[in-house]
């Protein structure tokens, strides 16, 4: 099998190769302007492309087309349209345009829009990203689009992700021409995200409602054995799981994803996913679509993928590490430390660049990975705390120390104000620590944002990251530009030291599960939103809608938009498990425990018929228990659904949403609390649904 895995990758995808051999040269040539250079395409060109597109996809078995996009509520969006025309005799053609190829115009008004496109204005548009190469899929042909308004603004995800890259590429060039590395023409950033998410066996997802609704259980008391053996993570994959991993991996690679490592996790039945780093928005576009083929390839082998960041209480849940940096189109990593003088002072500036750039936007940040899921994560010991910092560990951080004290500009002077000379040591990644509390960790090359819940769209997190570095880099740009060339070595020593001793604050390479890091944190100042609803005003601070517009990345509409979208999906997330948790309390786990409870009655009294020496003590006690535990359990219950009414009754604001975080969350693991202990009386034959055991050991 191994010796066809070369040409079995890339299969379904018209990538650089197909575009070679099947389009003529002048055509071949003007798309690979516009891809990397990001200049306008004619329509002539778009016409040659979309002919030569539809002939390989219609060879390789496609019917139909469509414009993949990646819509607001964060996962992605197709519609499908086969290349069918019919000749008028009865008899059809397969036909595609450029027009077709260039923009669709999908019917919008179901999708969230936060108010930016009026009701009676229900069109929105596709238009192709070229720089995402197209695919087969299930006999589709899948151009990756983005989706905007009438009026053009952005609906979607992958728009403000590709402004954020033009942003960081304007910034960053500037800077490093600046520096005299003036071969450098553009600088993309790049994005290895690492997918962690669950296996479980279909049937045993069909019987639970809350799994179906909501993708983690509301109910369920933790089994015997739990993770605290570690005989799970890196254990020997079970041939069922192997299989999977076997297929998935197979159509990744036909689709040109770099699937490259795969593992056990820590949890029981817990699984993780890593592909080699692409350019960000390919990167972003293909872990939606790997989410997708593990859903697809999971069902296909019996079981259901959980990609939740939570689906089982007291077991690890599921996160997404985004491994971010940049790289020249001369191919140099720029948060490579790198030997050599030139490199290290660029590669000083870029560091220090993110390092501002964290501290100062370490709000957006956090609310770049929060959601309801990820609030069950964040801060609980099992995942980096909600408080962000940066794990630099111990020899950056030296040098870090060093241009504060000054001891690299004495080094820079000795060796005639060559900046930065023998001052870097060379690093190893493996001497860089695998703190893995940290939630943002320079890992020898790249930075590693380990923040991010599993179901997440790693767009978010990287517009953020992109545009918060483009803004620290245009900062340092405007400080460095008019410094005369004799000054400049010095200029550079200063402005270093400033930022790092305005902002060494953010380092942080101890544990961050500890509580003296949460009082530590507090008084340098850092920010630690808990919840969803503590950290989504930030998105409409001055401050942060300064940066966004400044650079281009949204509109001010924009964002007040995508501020009603969280909101607005933070409290149905919450209302759809509230309404669950109260069905299967009412219609499922009562009854169980009546049932039960009229089980052991019975069985007392015929022990009673028998004789009256025959004790009944035990049994006594249990139903004294079991109708405790039902009474606590049905005044919850009222208390629930009476709090849920509650909620509908109110306007949908952030007051509705910590109405949902403090009022109704409480009212649900309350339930839980009981519900969980009463489990324990209830006999496995009248359980009504699979409990943690059955579905966690048994896979
Ligand atoms: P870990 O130790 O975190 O489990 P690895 O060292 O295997 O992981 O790398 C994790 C991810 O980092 C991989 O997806 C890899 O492709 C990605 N990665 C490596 N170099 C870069 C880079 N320069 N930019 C972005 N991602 C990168
Ligand atoms: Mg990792």
């Amino acid at each position: 099998m191994s010796s066809l895995v070369p040409e079995m990758y890339g299969s379904l995808v018209f990538n650089d190769k197909v575009m070679r051999d099947k389009l003529p040269k002048d055509i071949y040539k003007a798309l690979k302007k516009t891809i990397d250079k990001n200049t306008h395409l004619e329509i002539e060109v778009a016409n040659a492309v979309a002919l030569a597109m539809k002939a390989w996809a219609v060879e390789n078995g496609a019917t139909h087309f469509t414009h993949w996009f990646q819509p607001l509520t964060g996962t992605t969006a197709e519609k499908h349209d086969s290349f069918i025309t019919p000749m008028g005799n009865g008899e059809v053609i397969m036909d595609f345009s450029g027009k077709e190829l260039i923009k669709g115009e999908p019917d919008a008004s179901s999708f969230p829009s936060g108010g930016l496109r009026a009701t009676f204005e229900a069109r929105g548009y596709t238009a192709w990203d070229p720089t995402s190469p197209a695919f087969i899929k299930d006999g589709t042909l899948y151009i990756p689009t983005a989706f905007c308004s009438y009026s053009g603004e952005a609906l979607d995800k992958k728009t403000p992700l590709l402004r954020s890259m033009e942003a960081l590429n304007k910034e960053a060039v500037k800077m490093i021409q600046l520096l005299g590395n003036t071969e450098v023409e553009s600088i993309t950033t790049t994005v290895g995200p690492e997918q962690e998410y669950f296996l479980i066996d279909k049937e045993d997802f069909k019987k639970r409602m809350d799994l179906i609704f909501t993708g983690r259980t509301l109910l369920g008391a933790k089994p015997p054995k739990g993770q605290e053996m570690e005989d799970h993570y890196f254990g020997t994959l079970k041939p069922r799981v192997a299989d999977f991993m076997h297929e998935l991996d197979e159509e990744l690679w036909k689709l040109g994803i770099p699937a490259k490592t795969k593992h056990n996790e820590v949890a029981p039945c817990q699984h993780e996913l890593a592909p080699v780093f692409d350019t960000t928005n390919v990167a972003v576009d293909h872990n939606q679509l790997t989410m997708d083929v593990m859903r697809k390839v999971a069902d296909k082998h019996g079981y259901v993928c959980l990609l939740h960041e939570k689906p089982f209480e007291g077991i690890n849940g599921s996160g997404k590490h985004n491994n971010w940096s940049m790289v020249t189109n001369t191919g140099d990593n720029l948060l490579e430390p790198g030997k050599t003088p030139a490199e290290n002072i660029q590669f000083l500036i870029f560091l220090v660049a993110v390092i501002k750039a964290v501290d100062e936007y370490a709000d957006l940040m956090r609310l770049s990975v929060a959601s309801a899921g990820n609030d069950h994560r964040l801060g609980a010991n099992e995942a980096p705390p909600a408080i962000i910092s940066i794990f630099l560990g111990d020899e950056l951080t030296a040098v870090i120390d060093a241009i504060e004290k000054d001891e690299l500009l004495a080094k820079m002077q000795k060796v005639k104000m060559e900046t930065g000379a023998t001052v870097l040591p060379h690093f190893f990644k493996d001497t860089t620590d695998r703190n893995r509390t940290s939630p943002f960790a320079f890992t020898g090359n790249k930075f590693e944002f380990r923040s991010l819940g599993s179901s997440l769209s790693v767009a978010g997190p990287n517009i953020v990251l992109n545009t918060a570095v483009a803004e620290a880099l245009s900062q340092f740009y405007d400080e460095l530009k008019d410094v005369p060339k004799a000054d400049f070595d010095k200029a550079v020593h200063e402005l270093l030291k400033k930022n790092i001793i305005e902002h060494k604050r953010v380092i942080f390479n101890g544990n961050g599960y500890t509580d003296e890091w949460v009082d530590e944190a507090a008084k340098r100042g850092l920010y630690n939103y808990k919840t969803t609803p503590d950290v989504l005003p930030v998105f409409v601070e001055d401050k942060n809608i300064k940066l966004f517009t400044k650079h281009g990345i949204f509109t001010t509409s924009e964002i007040d938009s995508r501020y009603e979208i969280q909101i607005e999906n933070y409290c149905k997330v919450l209302h759809i498990e509230a309404k669950t948790l109260a069905d299967m309390v009412a219609h499922q786990f009562l009854p169980a425990l009546a049932t039960s409870t009229e089980k052991l009655i019975d069985t007392a009294s015929k022990k009673k018929c028998i004789s009256d020496k025959i004790s009944i003590k035990a049994e006594t006690a249990v139903i004294e228990k079991m109708s405790e535990q039902y009474e606590t359990i049905y005044e919850l219950l009222e208390t629930l659904k009476a709090d849920t009414a509650k909620a509908e009754a109110m306007e949908d604001s952030i007051e509705l949403a910590k109405f949902y975080q403090t009022t109704i969350i409480d009212d649900m693991d309350k339930i839980r609390c009981v519900a969980d202990k009463a489990e324990e009386y209830i006999p496995a034959e009248y359980m009504p649904y699979p409990t943690y055991a059955d579905m966690l050991f048994y896979v």
